[in-house]
């Protein structure tokens, strides 16, 4: 299980083939993680974006992933995948499981092995963090997923204690 890391900070510091970008489905840049990238990133991700086919304004619809060029950050793709907004989508659960799950899958198609991942639906879309670590972690651990190495990137000291708590406990096979 060691192809499983937590860290605590900022994504968009990270070297790796592709970091995952917690995204809308406009897919034009938002508030959290999303601006952060953004930002990080310049214009070029969001020209990059724009390239993405959409229908009625929407690139990614909610459980989906996308793949971009990254723009200056120090990564050869940008991921973006749209989890649910807890409360307010039906079936949060399975969405969120296959935001990550397309997300894996979108990696290893372009030949992508290191990735750097935010808690997707965990800030603005108000996802119960432990559920979040649950849900996000039991997909990561999947036989499918072997070959990846994961990074995941905690933003503060509470969300980081509860992944560990999770990560833990799946280790411990409980
Ligand atoms: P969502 O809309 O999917 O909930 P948010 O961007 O609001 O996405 O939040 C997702 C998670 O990303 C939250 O835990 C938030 O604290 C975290 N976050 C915000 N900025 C960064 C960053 N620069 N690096 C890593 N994580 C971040």
């Amino acid at each position: 299980m060691t192809r499983v890391k937590l860290l605590q900070g900022d994504i968009t510091t990270a070297e790796v083939d592709a970091i995952v970008n917690a995204a809308n489905e406009v897919m034009l840049g938002g508030g959290g993680v999303d601006g952060a990238i953004h930002r990080a990133a310049g214009p070029a991700l969001l020209a990059a974006c724009r390239e993405v086919p959409q229908v009625s304004g929407v690139r990614c619809p909610t459980g989906e992933a996308r793949i971009t060029a990254a723009g200056a950050l120090k990564a050869r793709f940008v991921i973006h995948t749209v989890g649910p907004r807890y409360g307010i989508d039906a079936n949060p659960a399975q969405l969120l499981a296959d935001a990550y799950r397309s997300t894996y899958r979108l990696a290893l198609e372009h030949g992508c092995s290191r990735l750097a991942i935010p808690a997707i639906s965990c800030g603005v879309y108000g996802y119960p963090l432990d559920e979040a670590a649950r849900i996000a972690l039991g997909v990561s651990l999947e036989d499918e997923f072997n070959s990846l190495e994961m990074a995941f990137y905690l933003f503060g000291e509470e969300i980081y204690t509860i992944w560990e708590t999770v990560l833990a406990e799946y280790k411990a096979g409980t």
